[in-house]
């Protein structure tokens, strides 16, 4: 269910771009997923093929790109980029940290023609 709501907010955002664009059919849709995101590639595409069928993404191709997280520490405000092991700040040590980036998702790019 979350994926379909989200593979929908795709549609909607890719829509609209290519009617601003008077565009006859979307080709490509560029995203990128940051790398503590929950989506799942492969059922973002089997609902794409399910809610475009009808309108001119219909066939569309969706490329994933991930992005690297980034966490913050809470005690020293340290920034950096975790391992898949450990998230403690390297600089304080402390487990107190926080996510400032990698759970987004966002349309980059749609190729038109
Ligand atoms: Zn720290």
């Amino acid at each position: 269910m979350h994926e379909l709501s989200i593979t929908q907010s795709i549609l909607d955002i890719s829509l609209k771009h290519a009617e601003a664009a008077n565009a006859a059919r979307i080709v490509n849709i560029h995203l990128v997923i940051g790398k503590f995101s929950s989506v799942v590639d492969d059922s973002v595409q089997f609902y794409w093929d399910m809610i475009a069928d009808g309108t001119i993404a219909k066939g569309a191709l969706l490329h994933f790109t991930r992005v690297p997280a980034e966490l913050t520490c809470r005690d020293c405000g340290f920034v950096f980029e975790p391992d898949d092991t450990t998230f403690e700040c390297p600089h304080c040590l402390s487990p107190r940290v926080k996510i400032s980036k990698g759970e987004e998702l966002r349309v980059e790019s749609i190729d038109v023609e």
